[in-house]
């Protein structure tokens, strides 16, 4: 049977790892640098790209690629690159088409990580990026392409702003352009949104979140969905587009047609730049991939009724979540989102940053941690952890406001974990 006839749900258990006769069920951990080989001249057709094969686990291995397929299958793609965490699966997305004199535009509702190495290391290699709101107009948006821009960026749900992109009008603004749209899928998973089925060229996670689902282990992925046409753009692309030298002169879209990207992708910047994670590491995401498309409906409803809950307690100042019919996103959500969004909201207490602390301090079954999308509930208070070195007005600055708790509930009984949050509002 076709993958693509399967569903999400049965792709999240059977994509990837096909045993044959009387081999393991469960996806074999191949925790091996190398592969040996009979001759000398099978050896060589590997490092030309003559042949697929295995041969130094810092270019790819059996179990990290069985996982990359289950997960090109889920959003729909051609094929997939694992690599050691979110950060380096959106600089290598990047960087693959994108060098020294290149530019990017992205939504400048992104997580801050990803802010960060656009708007301060990028520049350091010679790489531009202008920052658009996700709300500025076709207009202002055109006018921040240059002849130099490469590549498009978004999230389908920005972490922690909770807004959500509308995904066709950037993928339109960025063919306009002539440059693919690179989304960033981390939030919505490919059990509630596939950014390629609407216009997307390619989808990067931090598969640390939901797809591990367990907080055991950090990676990223890389998601070629097969239909940019590189060549009709090959004064942007010559990359992909011209013979590269440190493989004999071979030319990607013509030796690899649709996967050219992704074998790129492999080939120069996991060669050269390594980041490619461990094999246990993608046994352990594979088996949280197993269970994706039943955790992810739960974190929705739990997270939409603490949502309500909250909104409707009165010593909450404010809650954000684009699942509730009042967030000026929600028409949004409900186009792309219809299913529901994600397990991330977040809320500001009446008062200041010490009822934040306070409130937090108080919680039980809640912990504090720098840890989103987790079965298990977490909170965390920007202005006293991870941006605690700004003022109030620095904060303001930079979008997040100074009472501003972030709260990614987890699969735990939605009224064990309202009761928890309405014990500690009761003792601030
Ligand atoms: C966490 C996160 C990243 C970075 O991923 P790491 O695995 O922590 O390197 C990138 N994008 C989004 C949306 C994230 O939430």
């Amino acid at each position: 049977m076709s993958e693509k006839k399967l569903s999400v749900d049965t792709l999240c258990i059977h994509a990837g790892w096909k045993p044959g006769n009387g081999q393991p069920r469960q996806l074999p951990i191949i925790q091996s640098t190398t592969f040996p080989y009979d001759s000398s001249d099978d050896m060589a057709a590997l490092f030309d790209l003559e042949k697929s094969g295995y041969f130094y686990t810092r270019l790819q291995n059996p179990t990290s690629d069985a996982v990359a397929a289950k997960i090109a299958a889920l959003e729909g793609g051609v094929a997939g690159v694992l690599t050691s965490s979110g950060q380096a699966a959106n600089f290598f997305a990047v960087f693959n088409i994108c060098e020294a004199g290149g530019h990017i535009v992205a939504s400048n509702e992104i997580y801050g990580g990803t802010y960060n190495l656009f708007g301060v290391t990028l520049p350091k290699l010679g790489i531009e990026c202008t920052f658009v709101s996700p709300d500025a107009s076709d207009e202002e948006i055109r006018a921040a392409v240059r002849p130099n821009t490469r590549a498009f960026f978004g999230e389908t749900i920005s972490n922690p702003g909770c807004r959500v992109l509308d995904i066709e009008r950037f993928a339109r603004l960025a063919h306009e352009a002539g440059v693919p749209l690179i989304i960033d899928n981390t939030f919505a998973t490919p059990v509630n949104c596939r950014p390629l089925e609407w216009g997307a060229d390619i989808v990067t996670h931090s598969t640390t979140k939901y797809m591990d689902g367990h907080a055991t282990q950090v990676g990223g992925v890389v998601i070629d969905g097969g239909r940019f046409d590189w060549d009709a753009h090959s004064d942007k692309f010559p990359g992909l587009t011209t013979p590269d030298e440190s493989y004999h002169g071979l030319t990607y879209t013509k030796a690899f047609g649709q996967q050219a990207y992704a074998v790129k992708l492999t080939a120069q910047l996991m060669r050269d730049l390594g980041a490619s994670p461990a094999p246990q590491n993608a046994f352990l995401l594979n088996l949280g991939l197993e269970t994706l498309h039943l955790r992810m409906p739960r974190h929705c409803e739990n997270a939409l009724k603490v949502a309500r809950f909250l909104k409707n307690d009165p010593r909450v100042a404010w809650v954000n979540y684009c699942g509730l019919e009042d967030n000026k996103d929600y028409e949004k959500a409900r186009k792309y989102l219809p299913q529901g969004s994600c397990g991330v909201l977040s809320f500001g207490l009446k008062g200041d940053r010490a009822t934040a602390i306070s409130f937090m301090d108080s919680l039980q079954l809640i912990s504090i941690a720098t840890h989103v999308a987790d079965a298990r509930s977490c909170v965390l208070h920007p202005a006293s952890h991870t941006h605690r070195q700004l003022s109030d007005d620095q904060l303001r600055e930079a979008g997040i406001s100074p009472d501003l708790i972030r709260l990614s509930v987890g699969i735990e009984n939605a009224d064990d974990l309202i009761a928890d949050i309405k014990q500690a509002l009761d003792s601030i």
